[in-house]
């Protein structure tokens, strides 16, 4: 049992006048809902500050591994190379605040806040997240203590768990979650750079 060192991961909030813009550039980039039988999905990733290219080398890979058991196919793409005549059938849309990277980390005000989280509207779960990367390579770096690991493939393997969870709260379209693994309803700093954390039966079984 792993001591929960950081706090709620609470992935479902109301949408605001800032995120309604947004949705609305969705639909205007002809970005459709998902359906219910999803298989490949494409998560877009709007990239806001630096980014380690290495983090998310291991995020893609450690993605592959967590919706290996599912039938969901993730493409990672970012959102700035995506040519901008293309269509997908499914999207989601990932916006990485802050530095995604492990190099010169400031310190964090508040620690308290989420790791991520996905907008809703009246009650429905929308395609679009929002990830707080200096959070998480903060609490990356506090699991990891004194030991010198490959910080950046920590940082990538964290995000894809962070990310991993938002996506079963879009794709799945629920709002509760799971009393273990990726999808439990608060993951500590320690859990997102573990060896393992995967989804349980009853995560795979909410997906297509
Ligand atoms: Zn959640």
């Amino acid at each position: 049992m792993m001591r929960v060192d950081f706090p709620v991961m609470r992935s479902i909030k109301k949408i605001s006048q800032s995120e309604i813009k947004m949705r609305i550039f969705l639909l205007f980039a002809g970005l459709a809902t998902l359906p219910a039988f999803a298989l490949n999905l494409t998560v877009l990733l709007d990239v806001e500050q630096k980014h380690s290219q290495r983090a998310l080398v291991e995020m893609r890979k450690e993605l592959a591994k967590v919706f290996k058991p599912t039938h969901l196919t993730v493409d990672v793409r970012l959102r700035q190379d995506a040519p901008a005549n293309e269509t997908y059938n499914d999207v989601v849309l990932v916006k990485l605040k802050g530095t995604c990277q492990m190099s010169n980390l400031a310190p964090l005000m508040d620690e308290r806040g989420p790791f991520a989280f996905t907008h809703t509207v009246d009650g429905k779960i929308l395609p679009f997240s929002e990830v707080a990367c200096d959070h998480i390579a903060r609490s990356v770096q506090q699991a990891m203590g004194g030991h010198s690991f490959d910080r950046e493939r920590l940082l990538g393997r964290a995000l894809a768990r962070v990310l991993a969870h938002e996506i079963v709260h879009m794709v799945g379209q629920c709002a509760d979650h799971s009393h273990a693994g990726v999808f439990r309803h608060a993951l500590s700093g320690r859990q997102l750079v573990a060896d393992k954390l995967e989804l349980q039966p009853e995560d795979i079984a909410r997906l297509p």
